[in-house]
């Protein structure tokens, strides 16, 4: 139950562009009703965040980000526990938990339909902030969490009960990277055994997607990015075929791989605007172009519609893999204990959150799959057992 008073944390305030965020002490509000109070274990740097922070996305400052978190229960607003027609498991304070960026209200037009990622709810965590600067100024959640911070009050809505046997620096991975991967191969592309993969990027995202795409039974499955060591991460995880787009033949690999058909699915997974060139001829007939990345706000892209009416060709959008929180979380974290899911193997590096611009740095160059910080590990803590899992 909320004890209505607030606590003092550290976070990762992100003051303005191209400025690395500065740690700062914060008061974070109690939860309120429907609402959760989490110590944050591990959260993940996702393109998203950096896209704020490198001005492709254009957003108001200050603001903490990070999305992709988990961690323990530290305090329950009421009425949480006893919420009647929840579709979530009650929560108890102890209770390990993922936590996601996806607030659904359970009541609106797309909450009655499935369709969580396109809520239209009110929430009062929206409009107020329980992050409150030393100055009294409040400060934005980044992506509806702020889990760059050692703890987080979100709506129960996002979060998820894990089981005792997963490490949160590896179920983080669910709050928002693999989860949207496997989310558009599952649910928005809908992959079925013996579907063309073709999977554009290999960062987080995409070795969701490959790997979803594996478990589904896709083949071939191909994985492209211009980065070696990500080629040879993507075969590792699930891909049949790698293909580097600056040097290879991406056109001529998918023919070979396919048998001549080409790509059932297509799935999109960077923003590069280089990514959707061509793309629409790489399909299969019926075949589908699935855009996941979310590309910078002025990038666009030319159609000639006779190209999809005449072969039955689409292109979907998949904003967090079309996913349902409280069903697709549940159903990863099966795939992940039967063995079928790795996240620990996606875990390139683990940092203190004093050194979370360094853990940036490493996003930015791109040549990690998943860098994680520990918001309640010192920087001397993290040196001396680094990666955990
Ligand atoms: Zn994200
Ligand atoms: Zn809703």
């Amino acid at each position: 139950m909320s004890t209505g008073r607030g606590v003092t944390i550290r976070a990762a305030v992100s003051r303005g562009v191209g400025l690395p965020p500065s740690i700062e002490t914060l008061t974070l509000d109690a939860p309120g009703p429907d609402e959760v109070r989490i110590r944050v274990e591990a959260c993940a740097v996702c393109h998203s965040d950096l896209s704020y922070l490198d001005g492709t996305w254009a957003t108001e400052f200050p603001l903490v980000l990070g999305h992709e978190a988990a961690g323990y229960v530290v305090e329950l607003g009421n009425p949480v526990a006893d919420s009647e027609g929840a579709s979530e498991p009650g929560l108890a304070v102890g209770d390990p938990v993922v936590v996601t960026l996806v607030r659904t209200c359970g009541e609106c037009r797309a909450c009655q339909r499935g369709h969580d990622v396109a809520c239209t709810g009110d929430f009062p965590i929206a409009s107020k902030s329980p992050l409150v600067a030393a100055d009294g100024d409040r400060i934005p959640q980044g992506l509806n969490v702020g889990a760059f911070a050692e703890q987080v009050v979100v709506h129960r809505s996002q979060v998820v009960r894990l089981p005792d046997d997963i490490e949160p620096l590896a179920a983080c991975l669910l709050g928002c990277g693999v989860l949207t991967g496997a989310g558009a191969v599952t649910n928005t592309a809908r992959v079925t055994a013996g579907d063309s993969v073709v999977v554009v990027g290999c960062g987080g995202v995409g070795i969701g997607a490959v790997q979803a795409a594996r478990i589904a039974g896709a083949n071939p499955i191909v994985a492209v990015d211009p980065t070696p060591d990500k080629r040879e991460s993507a075969r590792g995880f699930g891909a049949t075929h790698v293909v580097d787009p600056v040097h290879d033949d991406l056109s001529a690999t998918i023919t070979a791989a396919t048998g001549g058909p080409l790509a059932d699915h297509l799935l999109i997974t960077t923003g590069s605007p280089a990514a959707l060139d061509g793309a629409i001829e790489l399909l299969a007939p019926m075949g589908q172009l699935i855009i996941v990345g979310m590309a910078a706000d002025d990038v666009t892209i030319e159609v000639a519609p006779s190209w999809l009416a005449a072969a039955n060709k689409s292109i979907l959008g998949s904003k967090m893999g079309t996913i349902r929180v409280a069903q697709d979380v549940p159903a990863l974290i099966e795939h992940h204990r039967a063995g079928r899911l790795d996240l620990e193997g996606m875990v390139s590096s683990t940092h203190a959150l004093e050194d979370i611009a360094e853990a940036f740095e490493e996003v930015w160059r791109g040549d990690v799959l998943r860098t994680v910080v520990l918001p309640n590990v010192t920087a001397t803590q993290e040196q001396e057992a680094p990666v955990p899992c």
